[in-house]
């Protein structure tokens, strides 16, 4: 989002406009700076064989996954229903990684009968594997390399005590079982978790990997998962891409040099793709002057974007219909009955009722996480893609709240008044 001529734009079209056209409260997604990311991502990793694999669970928005598909990229899931969302986009099943993390049996056998890559998570998944499918299905392995670096713990998977992945620990132990049933192992993955600031953690991760490659010789990929650090305010520290991608490059072709083959290079960035694109516009209801504080209310919250409240997350605010107003102190609340601050104690310019606000950096983990709390209806959602902008999910209504309930007719006046 820019502010040129006082007038806040994406792709040249008036944010504000946006917010007339559309409604509030209000996702707007910016098409163009998703392209970016995955430009910048392909430019960094330029000489290796790179698959960008999506993780649409930080937005799975249908349109989006077809403008990801339109874009050469390629999907990561956590469930079949998003395995499913994908296929509606277009992507071919087996282009499709399904990482399930403790999902029952059942959803694995959905997965392999849609011809999803599966990643397998424990060792129990493996043996089930094993027994059921034999030598049939290829997988992938998702190793727990038990590094724990930066991030916060909510979202960091790779130290020892996570439920992520299979130990490293029990390398002997996976081999053994995919002896046993011969069972053909495509690739290997590491997701550490969110928020590494440099190369160094994805190196350590890489060399437990390359290393325990040579255990198995008919792998096509590595998988590096995620984990990029995305800029959230100012002067954060983020992963500097094209030095990551450098570094990782290199280390690469030289490990596929000694494996003797060239391999593809897996990532699976969720929030590096999407998160910047976002943005969460909500109107302000309310400004309360207490004693000790000035209040902004808006009409959104907890229900609509939980990472302040869940991830203490930081997201930049911007006054849109009020930019050139004088600095004041605000904190910024949701309207839901239960303590939802956006932001403690943030300079603003003077936010009056009726003003629209600006989330900023919410495209990841905001609309994916909404709910109903409070029997709010959740956002609608707008994509701008060329200069011009797509509704692309509509606003609820009440029959969406009761889609589903089955309403039970009790006989009236039971207890007697
Ligand atoms: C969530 C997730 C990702 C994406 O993480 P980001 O921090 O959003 O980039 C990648 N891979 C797997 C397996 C995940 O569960």
């Amino acid at each position: 989002m820019q502010l040129s001529n006082q007038r806040y734009t994406i792709q040249d079209v008036d944010v504000l406009a946006i917010a007339d056209e559309f409604g509030l409260p209000v996702y707007v997604y910016d098409a163009d700076k998703i392209i970016e990311k995955i430009g910048l991502l392909r430019s960094s990793f330029s000489g290796v064989n790179l698959k960008i694999k999506y993780a649409a669970k930080a937005l799975t928005n249908v349109s989006i996954l077809k403008l990801m598909r339109q874009q050469g990229v390629e999907m990561d899931s956590v469930s079949v229903n998003e395995a499913r969302m994908g296929m509606l986009a277009g992507f071919e099943p087996g282009r499709i990684m399904f990482t399930p993390s403790g999902v029952s049996f059942e959803e694995i056998r959905e997965a392999v009968d849609m011809g999803l890559q599966l990643n397998v998570d424990s060792l129990s998944l493996l043996e089930w594997v094993g027994q059921t499918y034999g030598s049939r299905v290829a997988i992938s392995i998702r190793i727990n390399p038990h590094i724990s670096e930066g991030g916060n713990i909510k979202i960091s998977t790779g130290h020892a005590d996570s439920k992520f992945g299979i130990s490293i620990l029990q390398r002997p132990d996976i081999l053994a079982i995919v002896k046993k049933y011969q069972i053909p192992v495509a690739g290997l993955h590491i997701h550490t978790g969110s928020d590494f600031k440099n190369a160094n953690a994805f190196l350590k991760g890489a060399d437990v990997l390359f290393d325990l490659a040579t255990d198995y010789p008919d792998l096509t990929f590595i998988d590096f998962g995620s984990g990029f650090k995305v800029a959230y305010k100012e002067g954060d520290h983020i992963t500097d891409v094209a030095e990551l991608g450098r570094q990782v490059s290199e280390a690469f072709q030289n490990f596929c040099q000694q494996y003797g083959r060239d391999l593809e290079l897996w990532f699976e960035p969720g929030k590096f793709l999407v998160s910047e694109s976002g943005h969460l516009l909500v109107k302000t209801n309310i400004v309360k002057e207490n004693p000790t504080r000035t209040f902004a209310a808006v009409d959104s919250g907890l229900n609509h974007l939980i990472r302040p409240m869940m991830y203490d997350a930081y997201h930049d605010i911007k006054n849109i219909s009020n930019p050139l107003g004088a600095e004041k102190i605000y904190t910024v609340v949701g309207y839901i009955c239960e303590t939802d601050t956006f932001a403690t104690d943030r300079p603003l310019p003077e936010v009056r009722p009726g003003d629209v606000l600006s989330f900023e950096n919410a495209g990841a983990y905001g609309f994916s996480m909404a709910s109903n709390y409070n029997a709010r209806f959740r956002p609608s959602e707008v994509l701008v893609y060329e200069g011009k902008p797509y509704l692309i999910r509509q606003r609820e209504t009440f029959d969406d709240l009761l889609r589903g309930q089955e309403i039970i007719e009790f006989e009236e006046e039971l207890v007697k008044k």
